[in-house]
């Protein structure tokens, strides 16, 4: 039997696109347009950050609420998450979309070293949005930059501002944070596994790491999630052409390991998230 596979996007991320990769969509209708073309090529989650007019990274909920509108309407049953993420944005802007009420948004459990900046994330800041969360109905997926986190995260559960299952994101291969290797991979699932066995679990393999991670998580059984947002390459030689390509890469090696994408619905149900109508 396969199993399915959640295939996330990041389609936009937020570094802005001047010296990038220009299939990087930062308008809301370039970004309904890449999510759904990603949605037909297998992808069940898309993780969106906002772009201001100017291209800087973006914090009002009334972009968020445009791009939130149209994915329901064009990627029915697509799980939407919202990113929380810190970067060009000031703290007490970074959970003022989460009242939109979103399927997920994101949730760093600790603060890192960035390649040229510090990602902050304050005890009193990650239990406020996890608190804001719940309050709001959203799934929190944990990003664990560095080890600590996963911890982290643990203790939120015990103090009731997590799920005792969430879904984590190890996420791999950023200058000053977790490297990409195989021994930490499997170091952190087996943690998982033992602080948090009913979470589920994906990985993230920034810049020219992003397609080995895939594969580990296919092989290991956990989810994928691709996209520009982490990586604007598709491979060493070439920009990727868009999202699409690289959710269509993990959908046509899934066969290899087993597995196959998940639909919306299976992926709601894995991720034991609302269905919609
Ligand atoms: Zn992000």
């Amino acid at each position: 039997m396969e199993k399915p596979v959640i295939i996330t996007v990041a389609i936009t991320g937020s570094v802005p696109r001047k010296t990038d990769n220009p299939a990087v969509p930062v308008t809301p209708s370039e970004q309904i347009e890449s999510t759904q073309e990603c949605y037909e090529a297998g992808a069940s989650l898309v993780h969106i950050h906002v772009r201001n007019p100017d291209e800087s990274p973006g914090s009002d909920p009334a972009l968020f609420a445009r791009v939130q509108e149209g994915v329901r309407k064009y990627c029915p049953g697509m799980i939407i998450q919202f990113s929380t993420g810190g970067r060009g944005r000031e703290q007490a802007a970074r959970g003022a979309m989460l009242s939109l009420r979103p399927d997920m948004a994101s949730l760093a459990t600790g603060s890192v070293n960035f390649p040229t900046s510090v990602y902050e994330n304050p005890p009193d800041f990650v239990e406020n949005l996890a608190r804001t969360m719940l309050d709001n109905g959203v799934k929190a997926e944990v990003e664990v930059f560095d080890l600590a986190m996963l911890y982290n995260a643990a203790n939120l559960v015990r103090k009731g501002l997590l799920s005792p299952a969430p879904h984590v994101q190890f996420v791999m291969g950023i200058a000053n944070a977790l490297p990409a290797r195989r021994s930490i991979f499997d170091f952190l699932r087996a943690e998982l596994e033992m602080l948090l066995p009913e979470a589920t679990w994906v990985a993230a393999g920034i810049g020219r790491h992003q397609w080995e991670v895939n594969q580990w998580c296919l092989q290991e059984g956990g989810h994928c999630r691709t996209g520009l947002e982490d990586n604007t390459r598709f491979d060493q030689t070439r920009l990727a052409a868009s999202n699409a390509e690289l959710v269509r890469k993990i959908a046509d090696d899934c066969g290899k390991y087993n597995r196959r994408p998940a639909s919306p619905i299976e992926a709601r149900q894995i991720l034991n998230l609302r269905r919609v109508a």
